[in-house]
């Protein structure tokens, strides 16, 4: 009889691993349960979706369960929760929430796709219907509806200035509100240093958006927001605090978990209980450099870690090699963008280490539409090897941190990267890119005393 693998999590690292599985062999039994109405979609999309520049929810659907269904042949079951897993039993208990009904369902192979959950800090008033995570379609069909029915939003605020936090002020001020951002952090974008993410708050501003950092928010009584330092008037709270892995399901069913409660897996994705691999936001990764593990909550890592388990549990043999932490955003016509270790995350890491931040532009400086760019590099003492990167600039800046992403990855030193044989004209870069003016800078630094 065919082994029937139960993937839990209809999104990037349940359904990556479902059809990679599925690839490697047709004879394997697929259910796939979630617990939402969609399968395989763009959280990502969500800011862009509420701004307008994507006309509607079923553009961010990448994959229907019919489409899994049909095409693939795995049973895509959508509203299906799993409420508990039994190890033992090799079992699951299942609510089906469309026919308000429980059974159980057994498995061979198991595979956690289960995400993670928003932060949602537990204070006076955050319950109240106005104030919104941005995690779910559901909660884009919320804010969606808000901004284009006729109710009245002009002020929103936005707790937490991490990307998510920058992505959605971008959304409303596009509909033409007035945004206030509160960080309780001295800058906006805690994954950059405070330097760089000075630029961000600087840019944000220069976009109309009000940026209120030190500042921590106490709660919401009806419309305000109360903070350390006074209260703001808020039609509308969205929260982006960031998110934590959602593995108490997995942890209760005594699979291993680790930093900051993801699943622990090994590098094929398997993890602790025998025949059970996890992918994506709800499991660790092993970050590169600081050779430890890490939680980093993205759309590549889940796609590429569900890849890598469902080529494992179909037979294959892969493995996920770790992550760098790159990431890039943008806010308004500013892009920024990061890889590796920051000052902070050098130092926990214990490095010695010596950074160099150039200003440059985005094309040669004649060229018409040319920005500004700020890159800085973080590089170990005396070795010169890279360990991280931050660029913050306009149009084009962003997407400069894969060349340093690839470098870090790679092991290369800055000496390295200034060698680099990186391409130039005059509508794409100065003639010395501004990668290469810093790796250049790097060079210098890391071999200065003091
Ligand atoms: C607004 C926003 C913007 C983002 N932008 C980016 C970006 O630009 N780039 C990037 O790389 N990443 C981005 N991300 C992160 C990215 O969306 C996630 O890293 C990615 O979706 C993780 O995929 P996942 O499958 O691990 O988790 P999820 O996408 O969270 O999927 C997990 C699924 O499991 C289901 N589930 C949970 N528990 C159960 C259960 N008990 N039974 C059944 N089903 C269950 C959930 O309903 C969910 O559908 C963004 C996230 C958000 C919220």
């Amino acid at each position: 009889m065919a082994q029937r693998l139960v993937v839990i999590g209809g999104d990037a690292g349940g359904m990556a691993a479902a059809s990679q599985a599925r690839r490697q062999q047709p004879d394997l039994e697929i259910v796939a349960l979630e617990k939402g109405p969609w399968t395989s979609y763009s959280a990502c999309g969500i800011p862009y979706l509420v701004g307008g520049d994507i006309d509607s929810i079923d553009r961010l659907i990448a994959r229907s369960p019919q489409e899994f269904r049909t095409n693939h042949r795995i049973d895509a079951r959508v509203n299906h929760e799993v409420m508990a897993i039994d190890l033992q039993a090799r079992s699951l208990e299942v609510r089906d929430h469309e026919h308000d009904r429980t059974y159980k369902l057994g498995f061979d192979i198991l595979h956690l796709g289960l995400g993670a959950v928003p932060i949602r800090p537990r204070l006076p008033g955050m319950d109240t219907a106005h104030v919104h995570g941005v995690q779910t379609l559901t909660d884009a069909a919320e804010l969606l509806e808000d901004v284009t029915t006729g109710s009245e939003v002009g002020d929103v605020v936005v707790v937490g200035g991490g990307y998510i936090g920058l992505e959605i002020a971008e959304a409303f001020i596009k509909r033409g509100c007035h945004v206030t951002v509160v960080d309780q952090s001295p800058e906006v974008m805690g994954t950059l240093d405070p330097d760089m993410g000075a630029l961000v708050s600087k840019a944000m501003r220069n976009e109309g958006i009000e940026v209120r950092c030190n500042e921590t928010v106490e709660g919401v009584d009806g419309e305000y927001v109360l903070t350390s330092s006074g209260h703001i008037k808020a039609d509308l709270v969205v929260l982006g605090l960031g998110v934590a892995p959602n593995s108490k399901l997995a942890s209760d069913a005594g699979v291993v978990t680790g930093v900051r409660g993801a699943i622990s897996v090994d590098q094929r994705q398997h993890t602790s209980a025998d025949g059970v691999w996890a992918a994506g936001d709800c499991c660790e990764s092993f970050h590169l450099i600081s050779r430890r593990a890490v939680y980093v909550a993205l759309g590549t890592v889940a796609n590429k870690q569900g890849r890598v388990a469902g080529t494992n549990i179909g037979g294959g043999y892969a493995v996920f090699p770790g992550v760098v932490g790159t990431a890039v955003t943008k806010l308004c016509s500013t892009e920024v963008g990061r890889t590796g270790l920051t000052e902070k995350e050098a130092t926990a890491a214990g490095f010695e280490f010596a950074t160099a931040t150039v200003q440059s532009t985005t094309r040669a400086g004649y060229f018409p539409g040319t920005g500004w760019i700020t890159v800085k590099l973080v590089a170990e003492r005396v070795t010169g090897r890279l360990l991280g990167a931050q660029v913050v600039g306009q149009e084009g800046a962003a997407k400069r941190i894969d060349v340093l992403a690839t470098a870090i990855t790679a092991g290369m030193t800055a000496e390295d990267v200034v060698g680099l044989d990186l391409s130039y004209a005059p509508p794409f870069s100065p003639v010395w890119d501004p990668v290469a003016i810093a790796a250049r800078k790097a060079v210098d630094a890391v071999i200065r005393r003091g």
